[in-house]
């Protein structure tokens, strides 16, 4: 039988590499550094610095922060907040930012998924936002760039999702077919939203998921979007 779907397009953190626990690890080795003198706790640190990067992330997206503002301010702000003074946040940021690759922390089932998508012949890329450095080294460490036949980085297509730019750039480098391409993200207004607007299937990974979405997307059937709560549904799909 001929497959309904011969590209698969992924995003990167918290889909398959676990940004909550790598990030965490490795602004802790960060905050030993500048920090571990101070009187904030690691975790309220982690919890303001989380707060501040979100909202400056939610900017860059709608291209009102630049990149070079976002990588200061998120820890600029942090440490406003929590009074922190004499720490140069853009040495904080690079010692971070270097620390973040190292980490390779997968989510559950990625490996058992991408070795069952690649047995079944399937091409797959990966599109994600973020920095290019940064976004690769992560792929290398954790040791799953080998599935992948191209990586699309909104650092390097100069433009983020959910715009339909990167989406339309990636389904153009790969030879695919809209119709036969389905992205697997965990945001819904980024990964999800962002395939949709474009036209192609995609596929919501939340582990909690809400059924509220579903039940209103569930019966458009322009594009479908398939809600997963873990790997293995993957295979009730692909
Ligand atoms: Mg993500």
């Amino acid at each position: 039988m001929q497959k309904k779907y011969s590209h698969i397009f992924f995003d990167l953190d918290n889909t398959l590499w676990d940004f909550g626990k790598n990030s965490f690890l490795a602004m802790k080795t960060a905050y030993d550094y500048f920090i571990a003198n101070n009187e904030v706790s690691y975790d309220v640190f982690f919890e303001v610095y989380t707060k501040h990067n979100k909202l400056l992330w939610e900017g860059y997206r709608y291209k009102q922060v630049t990149k070079k503002e976002l990588t200061r301010k998120r820890f600029e702000l942090t440490f406003e907040e929590l009074k922190i003074q004499h720490v140069d946040p853009e040495k904080m940021n690079e010692y971070y930012l270097a620390e973040m690759p190292g980490q390779k922390h997968l989510n559950a089932g990625v490996i058992e998924l991408l070795e069952y998508l690649k047995y079944k012949k399937y091409y797959l890329s990966i599109i994600t936002n973020g920095f290019s450095e940064v976004q690769l080294k992560k792929l290398e460490t954790s040791g799953i760039s080998g599935y992948f036949q191209k990586v699309f980085i909104s650092e390097s297509v100069k433009t983020p999702k959910p715009g339909k730019e990167i989406f339309e750039f990636a389904i153009k480098s790969t030879n695919a077919k809209k119709s036969k391409s389905i992205m697997i993200g965990d945001d819904w207004d980024v990964d999800i939203l962002g395939a949709y607007q474009y036209g192609i299937d995609s596929v919501y990974y939340q582990p909690g998921i809400n059924t509220e979405l579903q039940a209103s997307f569930d019966r458009n059937k322009n594009n479908i979007i398939h809600f997963i709560q873990n790997f293995d549904e993957v295979k009730n799909i692909l």
